[in-house]
């Protein structure tokens, strides 16, 4: 991306999003991002990470900013117990503040399934990885640092203007740009991953239950091939320091490069060229996916590269709805002929207490469903967003949905409540933009 204060089209990492900013700009600290907010005359202004929402999140028509500059660990505080509060410019990667907290012998309680988000970027629409006792990075966050509309730099926490906090934490950038975020983290822990390819109908007999995969998994979830019967079951569970058993380079090479992304790469353009041969194709690539076992830190477990570009809509759903869900996905499926190539992923988080969070108060169950960027993908994803529809499924806020200001507002308890403090912190919608002015509403001043 070109980031020298230059015109110049943007697009997101799914090319469902672009848009040709006045100016783009990469501040390189906290105060040179707070001139640019005082200085930006009438151009709405608005943020971007890694480009790594399929929503149009990060569009604007006026100033694009990239915190790219602003990266790193500015402070830990440690307590006795081995946790920590750390303090990280807003604009780090994932990947960076892994390797960063690594080597202060910290880590995140949880992670996504990719790490190359940056830190404001994810827990601004709402990041979440798998595991029921845990929650998503928002949850994660004790406090954070922002621009306001007027230029001024705030801090806000839960003792601290805390309704600003909880829409700044998670809230689409829309009061305010982010310049540091504070987490709570955890000492640094190896997880041993089981990954094994299990029917279906196994999966959903033992889902539930005190020793079912939900509970007796930190982190459990699975990968429903459609068209077929047959899923790749994932198991992450903590284990001791010194319980190292790496695979070797050879097998993540293949598994993860030949197998994850480069076979999938390729029956991905077969099925998009002949999509009869999909469910052959889909039931050969979940054969495919071996057992395998081993221990790693946590984050080399969690995260995966993913080299091969899709589009997805995620719904998060009560966690009993899943059999159901996937039973109607599988019987649309069968009766509209689509054909979809991509496995259907499934995970859990612990309910929040983050207002506009997908797990807001519910034990929650994740449904993605993804399709690959050649193919179309409205008709697929409205029959699903139709059928969670039903079991009160709430959208994620950086991924494809259809849903207006009113469904949202029966969905998200709080959503008024962030509504409100946003027309407070931005009257004049300065960090507007049509994607959150859809989901949050216009803002009073630019309505009117
Ligand atoms: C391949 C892939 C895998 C993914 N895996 C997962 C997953 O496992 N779990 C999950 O929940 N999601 C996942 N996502 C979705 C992704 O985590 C979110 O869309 C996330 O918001 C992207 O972060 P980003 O840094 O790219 O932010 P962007 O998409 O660039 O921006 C997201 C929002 O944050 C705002 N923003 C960015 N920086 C700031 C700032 N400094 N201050 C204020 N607002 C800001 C933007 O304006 C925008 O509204 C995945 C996406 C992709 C493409």
């Amino acid at each position: 991306m070109n980031f020298g204060g230059n015109r110049g089209e943007w697009q997101n990492w799914a090319r469902t999003a672009q848009s040709n900013p006045v100016r783009r700009v990469r501040p390189r600290d906290e105060e040179g991002l707070a001139a640019v907010v005082r200085g930006a005359g009438d151009l709405r202004v608005r943020a971007v990470g890694a480009g790594h929402s399929f929503t149009g999140a990060a569009v604007t028509d006026g100033i694009l900013l990239s915190l790219d500059a602003m990266t790193g660990i500015e402070r830990v505080e440690r307590r006795a117990d081995g946790t920590a509060r750390v303090t990280v410019l807003a604009g780090t990667r994932l990947g960076d503040l892994n390797a960063g907290l690594a080597a202060h012998g910290l880590g995140l309680r949880n992670l996504g399934d990719i790490d190359r988000q940056s830190i404001a970027g994810a827990i601004s629409t709402g990041t979440h990885g798998t595991g029921i006792r845990l929650p998503g990075l928002a949850a994660q966050v004790a406090g954070v640092r922002l621009v306001t509309a007027a230029g001024d730099v705030v801090e806000a926490s839960p003792e601290h203007r805390p309704e600003l906090f909880e829409v700044a934490r998670l809230g689409l950038g829309s009061v305010g740009v982010l310049s540091a975020v504070t987490l709570d983290v955890v000492p640094a822990f190896r997880l041993e991953a089981v990954e094994e390819p299990w029917p279906l109908d196994r999966v959903l007999e033992q889902l539930d239950g005190p020793d079912g995969l939900v509970e007796a998994n930190d982190h459990f979830e699975f990968y429903w091939f459609p068209h077929t019967r047959r899923t790749l079951t994932k198991r992450n569970n903590r284990v001791p320091d010194d319980d190292v058993r790496p695979l070797s380079r050879v097998r993540a090479w293949v598994d993860d490069e030949l197998l994850s992304n480069g076979v999938f790469a390729a029956t991905n353009t077969l099925t998009a060229a002949v999509p009869a041969l999909t469910p052959s194709v889909n039931g050969i690539a979940a054969r495919a996916l071996g057992a395998r076992t081993y221990t790693a830190a946590s984050h080399e477990v969690l995260v995966s590269p993913r080299r091969v570009r899709f589009r997805e809509m995620e719904y998060a759903i009560p966690r009993a709805a899943v059999p159901q869900v996937l039973a109607e996905i599988e019987r649309w499926l069968a009766a509209s002929g689509e054909r979809i190539p991509f496995p259907l992923e499934v995970r859990y988080t612990a309910p929040d207490d983050v207002w506009l969070s997908t797990a807001y108060r519910r034990e929650t169950a994740y449904v993605a469903v993804h399709q690959y960027v050649r193919l179309p993908y409205r008709r697929y994803f409205t029959a699903v967003e139709r059928i969670v529809a039903q079991v009160q499924g709430r959208p994620h806020w950086g991924k494809l949905h259809w849903l207006g200001p009113e469904e949202l507002d029966a969905l998200y308890p709080r959503l008024a409540q962030a509504r409100a403090v946003r027309a407070e912190a931005d009257p004049g919608g300065r960090f507007a933009n049509a994607y959150v002015d859809h989901v949050l509403g216009a803002p009073a001043e630019r309505a009117a």
